[in-house]
């Protein structure tokens, strides 16, 4: 039975460089970084996308993704300089106007010692409680701030609002408190949880981002930015609700619920890099145990295949060989039983040293690699670059 889903060429192109480079060998196809960018802007054209580093911080994925006139969402200061990296060499006038359009700070929890090392660019970062507000008053006075609002999350694949976001309620108070202190609230943000599936929590996130808007200007501020957060899905399979159709809905009521002149931004992470990579891994270990076969590779959950255990996501695996499929195990490097990437994989009958590739393994996996039992994370080759 024929399992192959991308085309012998690219096939044999994989192939080669694993051959070249070793495994396990993490590809990032740098067209395809292009490729996401383009698709979003031209759904989403009153929004600018903040790419969410976290999702995979390689700097050369921010250096494309700069040069095609991507922003972009860290959440630590190392983030922050993987991304101010491409902007120091722009003369310091411009640099400083420009720092707002392409970086916000979006951790709602930043150490002081962050704010002291982030104050001096004057960055726009995000709160959601009071204790930070005036952490950020006393550490970080020329921050521009966004209030980040608790929203619904309900059947996104990663939830976030137990941790993060102001109650609605609780947000024009907020908005109030800060500009009392001097500071001065520009935008407003939120997160529908990653990989959403459920489009109505994007539709009720910009009607309380609305009412909240309202009530403050009513009240004397008046607030400019809108940050509509990440969460746009990746079809990883069937299931997977169309973003076109995402993009279709939210652009309805940008212009219903908002004024013109606001400023929408977003902040994708997975959607600009999930379908960016592919892992080559290779087979190190064969058994059977209990009538099953056992594969045991040289890539596992604590490393490029940690988004099973962190993101919750799966990732099938292919077989560069033809053959009938059957159920077996795979397992990671690791002396940790834990390490388990699939009791019930289906791949064709393969031998030691044979190849085994996963697509689709661009977010939330090499970003949180560890190098546990003393295996480093995946080495990584860049294409289309
Ligand atoms: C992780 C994160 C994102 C990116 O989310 P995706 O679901 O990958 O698009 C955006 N904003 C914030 C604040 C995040 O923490």
């Amino acid at each position: 039975m024929k399992q192959l889903t991308i085309e012998e060429t690219a096939l044999d192109n994989l192939k080669e460089i694993a051959e070249k480079n070793g495994t396990p060998v993490f590809i990032i196809d740098h067209e395809k970084i292009r490729q996401n960018y383009r698709i979003f802007l031209e759904a989403l054209p009153r929004v600018q996308a903040y790419f969410a580093v976290k999702a995979n911080s390689n700097p050369e994925i921010v250096k494309t993704l700069y040069n095609v006139g991507a922003s972009f969402d860290v959440a630590s200061f190392p983030e922050f300089m993987v991304v101010y990296e491409n902007i120091k060499s722009l003369p310091e006038k411009e640099r400083q106007d420009f720092i707002w359009d392409k970086i916000i700070y979006a951790n709602t929890i930043k150490r002081i010692e962050t704010l002291h090392e982030l104050d001096p660019y004057k960055p726009l970062v995000t709160y959601d409680n009071i204790e930070e507000l005036k952490k950020i008053k006393d550490h970080a006075p020329h921050a521009g701030l966004v209030l980040r609002i608790r929203v619904p999350n309900t059947g996104s694949m990663v939830e976030l609002s137990s941790k993060f976001g102001a109650h609605p309620g609780e947000a024009v108070d907020l908005i109030i408190e800060a500009f009392k202190t001097g500071l001065v609230v520009e935008g407003i943000s939120f997160h529908v949880g990653s990989q959403c599936n459920n489009f109505e929590n994007y539709m009720q996130a910009l009607q309380l981002s609305a009412s909240i808007m309202k009530e403050s200007e009513s009240r004397g501020h008046k607030i400019k930015i809108l940050d509509i957060g990440g969460g746009f899905p990746v079809k990883y399979n069937s299931k997977v609700k169309s973003f076109r159709t995402l993009a279709r809905k939210l652009n309805t009521e940008f212009d219903r619920l908002f004024p013109k002149d606001i400023e929408i931004l977003a902040e994708p992470g997975r959607f600009m890099v999930a379908n960016a990579a592919t892992l080559v891994t290779k087979i190190i270990g064969k058994a059977v145990r209990d009538g099953k076969t056992c594969y045991y590779l040289d890539d596992g959950v604590y490393h490029t295949f940690s988004g099973i255990v962190f993101d919750h996501c799966t990732y099938p695996l292919k077989a560069f060989k033809e053959g009938e499929l059957k159920v077996c195990a795979v397992f990671g490097p690791t002396c940790d039983a834990f390490d388990t990437i699939s009791v019930a994989e289906e791949l064709p009958e393969l031998e030691i040293g044979d190849l085994l590739y996963a697509e689709n393994i661009g977010a939330y996996s090499i970003a949180s690699s560890t190098y546990f039992n003393g295996f480093p994370p995946a080495k990584v080759v860049h294409i289309n670059k």
